[in-house]
Order: C-alpha cells, then structure tokens, then sequence
C-alpha cells in the first residue's frame, strides 16, 4: 500500500509504532462516518464511540499526517481571538457559555491521556512572554478575562525577573504563566487516540481520500475504492480538505507555519533555556513558540505563510528567530525542519455548523488548535448524540396532516370530537 508518508518531522522519527490501517476496498454502513483523523475527528470518534455508536474513520494519507500531527505541541488555552473578543460577537450571555468552553480542551487532552494511557511525553505549565510593555498589559487583561471566566488559580503573571527564571533569554519584558497549559508529542496524542479508538471498536482506514459526499438520509461517503453509508457524516479535514466542500473553502485560508528542531542539548544547556521546560510562545501578531522535546531538543516555530506555500529553505526562517531568542545556539545544528498548515478565518474563530440535516463540520482554529480541536470532538459527540437518541426518537413519530387540510381541519376535528364523546355518552 501507498499511503502518503508522515511528513519527515522530528516527530515522524520519534513516533510510536502504529500499525498502518488497510485502505477502503469495500461498501460498509456506520451510525457517523468522520473524514480526517487529526485531532477533530479522533477526539469526535472517541467520545462518539464512549457513548456507544458505531464510527468509521476515513484519512486521506496517515493518522495524524495533518497539522495534527506535526504541530507545536503547545496546549494553549481559549481561542485564536480571546472571549473578549467573541463577547463582541455575540453579545455577554452567549460569551459566558464561551468562557466555560475556552478551558475543556486541555482537560480532555489529560482525560484521555490518563484513560487510555497514551505515552506522549504530556508536561504542565504554558508561558505567554511579552516583548514589551504593551504586550504585558495585555497579559494583565487576560489574566483578569480568564479569571473572570472561572479560570481561577492556574495563572501568574510575571515581572521581567520572574520571566529569567523560567526562560533563559533577556529578550521579554515579563509574562503570564498558566499552569494548566502545557506540552505533548503532538503525533504520538495522535496516534494513542487512535490506539483508544480502535480499543473502542471503531474502525479507520488510511490512504482512504474521500472524493465525494452524496447527501441524504444516509449520506454516502465515497472514496476511489469504498464507501461508506453513515446517519451522520463529521467533516474533520481542516486545512487539508481542500475543495471536498466548497462551501467550507470559501470562508477559510489554509496558511503554513514551520517548525525547525535541533540536535539533543545537553542537560545544562537545556536546563538553561527552559528550566522548568514549560512551552513559551511569545505575544506578537505573527508569534514564536517553543519548547524543549522530551530528548532535550528545542523545538522552535514561528512565521506564517498565507495560503500555505511551502517555504523553499525552512531552516533559513526559522533559525534567525531562534538566534534571536537564545543566541548561544548559534553552533548547535538542527536536525529537523518542517511546514505544516493551518486553517485560517477571516474572523480568526473557529467555524463549527452543519451542513442538510446530518453533515456536521469543525475547522478554522486559525493557528490555536490543539485544545478547541478536542473541545470540537466533544461538541460534535454531544449534538450528534442527542440527534441520535433523543431527537431521533421523536423524529421517528409519524407527523399526520389533518383531514380536510388548513380550510377544514376545524370542522372536520369539531366533528370527530363530537362523535367520540357521543360514544362515551352511549357507553359505546
Ligand atoms: C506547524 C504547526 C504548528 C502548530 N502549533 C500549534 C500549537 O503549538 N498549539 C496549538 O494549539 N495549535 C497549533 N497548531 C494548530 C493545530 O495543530 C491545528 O489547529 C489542529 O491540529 C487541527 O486539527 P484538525 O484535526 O482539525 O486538522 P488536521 O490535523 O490538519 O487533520 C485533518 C486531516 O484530514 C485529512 N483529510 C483532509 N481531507 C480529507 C479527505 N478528503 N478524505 C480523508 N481525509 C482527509 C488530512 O489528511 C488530515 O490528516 C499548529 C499547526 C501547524 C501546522
């Protein structure tokens, strides 16, 4: 089989055995079927599977061969735009329900790290460093919007002294700690998820592009070799869905980030950078983000490029911003270098919604995504349940017209009525 390689990342080298999944060869039949396993369709098919439906998974190349697997690593909390930004959308109240949403994603990711034992090499603690004092009054807002969100006793801010001490860099005016953000092995959260999904008797395929959706009760999904007859479609392919649904291009950008990755650093150098190895990802528009790999290699990312080209010399991108940021690495040689691509919206919020009566999608986390992405499994889970079950079973009750239609269902009901009391009175 032929399936598209994991892109050659850091990642792909460091991944956890994973046995390749067979291609779609045949006609099967699911309850959901869910295009693209990154982190929205894994985290949909998990909690779909936990409350008992059938799922099938189809990817185009590899589990976790999108932004999913090859990504930061960084569990941000909120959204792209912060609540503050969405309560001007959509007005207080809505935003309330917002802010109880923003934290979820990092506690599902520690869910189902812990449920289904995935090794990931998961650690606590995420800094927003600011570069000048403008950026650390925003901090300062945040730190107040997120805790008067409930999000209360993960966040410290810190003043130029405290930021020292926890990056090795005199580059940021200070910053803001939260300690329930944090790192993982981007590819590997992939791949155990995977791992739970299959546990849960779920069923995936690779090298399985879905080439057409034929709408209706069921949907079809096809592929080149198979298809497959689901009550419910989830369409989970982000950035890399390209025109499946036209619809869904139309608001949305795909735009590449890179990623570069030295050698191992010593333990000292290491301890250096990030002693108490916390991701950092710093406040400017077009941001910097890093950290240290489980091996004591830094891991650093930045630059976007829009519409998602792939950059010709990765390395002379990225390098000159990690110099910038720690300059005693001039000497130490990078082993990896990377793009990968993100959806971007014009709003820079997430874009969740339904498409007929049964075709559901998330996309556009516009850069932060590993934590909305689990959220959007959720959410999906919970209003597909609810279609299933709930909606479903009063959906399946039959909706009679009444006799006579608009002009004489008054009289026709006036005299069905008066016939069966007459019933009663006679004792018929
Ligand atoms: C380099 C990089 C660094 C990033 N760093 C961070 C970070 O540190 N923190 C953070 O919060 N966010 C980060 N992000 C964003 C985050 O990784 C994404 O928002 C998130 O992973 C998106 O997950 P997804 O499941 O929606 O999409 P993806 O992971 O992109 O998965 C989509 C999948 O759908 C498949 N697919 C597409 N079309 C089809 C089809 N027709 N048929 C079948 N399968 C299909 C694709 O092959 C792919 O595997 C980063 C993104 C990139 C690219």
């Amino acid at each position: 089989m032929t399936a598209l390689p994991h892109t050659s990342s850091y990642y792909a080298a460091s991944a956890k055995p994973f046995e390749l999944q067979a291609q779609l060869t045949e006609s099967i039949e699911a309850d959901v079927c869910i295009i693209g396993a990154g982190y929205t369709g894994l985290s949909s098919a998990i909690h779909l599977l936990e409350s008992g439906l059938s799922v099938v998974v189809l990817e185009a190349a590899r589990i976790g061969f999108g932004a999913s697997g090859r990504n930061g690593g960084q569990i941000v909390n909120s959204f792209s735009r912060d609540i503050d930004s969405i309560e001007r959308t959509v007005g207080k109240e809505n935003a309330r329900i917002f802010g109880e949403m923003a934290f979820e994603g990092g506690r599902i990711i520690r869910r189902l790290v812990k449920d289904y034992q995935i090794d990931c090499d998961l650690k606590d603690g995420g800094v927003f460093a600011a570069l000048n004092s403008k950026q650390m009054h925003h901090l300062e807002d945040q730190k107040a919007l997120w805790e008067r969100h409930g999000h209360h006793g993960w966040l410290e801010l810190m003043d130029n002294n405290g930021i020292a001490k926890v990056v090795g860099t005199d580059v940021y005016t200070g910053g803001l700690l939260d300690k329930s953000g944090g790192h993982i092995h981007p590819l590997n959260l992939a791949l155990g998820e995977a791992q739970a999904v299959l546990s849960l008797g779920g069923k995936m395929y690779e090298d399985s592009a879905v080439v057409d959706i034929v709408q209706g009760e069921p949907a079809v999904v096809k592929t080149a070799k198979g298809q497959v007859k689901a009550k419910y479609v989830i369409v989970a392919g982000n950035a890399y869905l390209s025109n499946l649904l036209p619809q869904l291009q139309a608001k949305s950008m795909p735009c590449g980030t890179q990623v570069i990755t030295t050698e191992p650093l010593s333990d000292e150098v290491a301890q250096r950078l990030l002693p108490q190895d916390y991701c950092v990802e710093d406040c400017n528009y077009l941001l910097d983000y890093y950290r240290l790999s489980a091996d004591n290699r830094l891991i650093y990312g930045g630059g976007v490029v829009y519409g998602a080209r792939d950059p010709a010399d990765i390395e002379a991108i990225i390098r000159p911003k990690m110099l910038k940021t720690f300059p005693e690495l001039a000497s130490v040689k990078i082993d990896f270098a990377w793009t990968g691509n993100f959806l971007l919206t014009l709003s820079r919020l997430p874009q969740m919604g339904r498409i007929g009566t049964n075709i559901y999608y998330s996309q556009g986390c516009s850069g932060h995504g590993v934590t909305y992405t689990h959220l959007a499994g959720k959410v999906l889970s919970e209003v597909i349940n609810a279609h299933a079950t709930r909606f479903d079973a009063f959906a399946q009750l039959p909706h009679y017209p009444f006799p006579g239609g608009h002009a004489l269902r008054v009289p026709f009901s006036a005299i069905g009525a008066w016939y069966y009391s007459l019933r009663d009175k006679l004792g018929v």
